[in-house]
Parts: C-alpha cells; sequence; structure tokens
C-alpha cells in the first residue's frame, strides 16, 4: 500500500506499507507534520531522494528522533530493518538524486522523481513517477521555467519513456510532484492511464490522492 503525506514544491512525502514493514521515501516536511499525516504511524527508515527542501526538508529533524535516513551509498544495499532490498540508482538532477527501486515481501516498486529519467526495468508491480509540468499546460514565463525543464519530467517525456515498457505485472502507476501552475491533472491521469492500461492516480498536494 502506497501512503502519500504530500507532494509537490511544499513538500512531498510517501510511505511503502506491507504486512512486515514500511519505508518512507522522502521527508519534506516538519516531523510533526509527518507524524500527523501518518496518524502517528511513520516508518523508522527514509529513503532520501535528494537535498532539496521540497524532499528532504524533515531529514534532521527525523533523524534526531532516532530515525534512520539512507541517501545514496552502496549501489545495492539491504536494508533489514524493515526487510526491504533496495538498489539505488543515481539520476539527473540539479544535485545528486537518486531514484530507488524497492523490493519488499509483497511487491517491487519504482520511485522516481526530479528528474527527467525513467529507469527502465521489468517486473514493476508499482510505479511512483513524477509528472512535473506538460510543455502544452505551461503558465509560468517559459524562462523562468526552463530550470524546471532541464530537471524534471514533463507529461511527454514521461508518456514517451513508458513506450514499451513492461506492464505485464504493474498494478498501479502513482504519479507525483505536479506543478500547481503547469500541469492540467486530470488530463496527465487520463492520457499515462489510456496509453499504458495500468491504473493511474497522482498523489495530492496535501497528502491522500488527487480525485478531482
Ligand atoms: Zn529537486
Amino acid at each position: 500500500m502506497i501512503e502519500i503525506l504530500g507532494t509537490g514544491s511544499s513538500g512531498s512525502a510517501y510511505i511503502i506499507r506491507e504486512q512486515a514493514g514500511s519505508l518512507l521515501l522522502d521527508g519534506g516536511f516538519s516531523y510533526k507534520t509527518l507524524l500527523r499525516r501518518s496518524k502517528g504511524n511513520l516508518p523508522n527508515v527514509m529513503l532520501l531522494s535528494h537535498r532539496h527542501s521540497p524532499a528532504s526538508r524533515g531529514e534532521q529533524e527525523y533523524i534526531s528522533h532516532r530515525n534512520k535516513v539512507y541517501y545514496g551509498g552502496k549501489t545495492n544495499c539491504r536494508i533489514d530493518a524493515n526487510g526491504f532490498y533496495i538498489v539505488l540508482l543515481e539520476v539527473p538532477h540539479s544535485v545528486t538524486c537518486y531514484s530507488y527501486i524497492i523490493f519488499g515481501d509483497e511487491e517491487a516498486y519504482l520511485y522516481v522523481t526530479d528528474t527527467t529519467v525513467l529507469p527502465k526495468l521489468n517486473g514493476m508491480n508499482y510505479l511512483i513517477v513524477e509528472c512535473n509540468y506538460s510543455e502544452q499546460d505551461i503558465t509560468t514565463d517559459k524562462d523562468i521555467h526552463l530550470k524546471a525543464m532541464e530537471t524534471h519530467m514533463s507529461l511527454e517525456s514521461l508518456l514517451q519513456q513508458l513506450v514499451g515498457y513492461d506492464f505485464s505485472g504493474m498494478k498501479e502507476i502513482i504519479l507525483i510532484n505536479p506543478s500547481k501552475l503547469n500541469l492540467d491533472r486530470d488530463r496527465a491521469i487520463a492520457m499515462v492511464q489510456k496509453q499504458t492500461g495500468v491504473v493511474t492516480k497522482m498523489a495530492d498536494y496535501k497528502g491522500g490522492y488527487y480525485n478531482g
């Protein structure tokens, strides 16, 4: 099960929960907010994608509460604490940034945020992937938006990279980090679902799933 605590520039954090354990993906909120939004059930291990405040705002506070943060390190590491097997991939962004392939007892997940590249993998059950803007929906000044365009995933690029992807075991695609100004969320969800044939959802800014 994938829980959304929040997404976007004001803060991103997600939880993967399985019977055997749970993992926090990024922690872009204060400890208090993370606790409240997870209803007091916050995992004790965080996988951090990169150190930009929407992803890492809560890192230090989270560590100070005796939790563990994984960021980089070995390219292949076993997180024994919660029973997950993690493979990390460095992906292009304006700072060092990682995508994580996460094998739980029950499912295999791919977590990709703040990059233009979707790693192509077989056998994933859940794809948690950034869909930040659409070239068609950009309402802010293009020059200002240029930096985001170079370091974030557009709907168009995502659709292109999903061509030929292995959807045989895929249960859901969860779109994350949508821009408030530069993406028509309904259209993005509909287009990804139509092209892939996989149930597609989008994380909502303040937690939970977007429902129109
Ligand atoms: Zn970033």
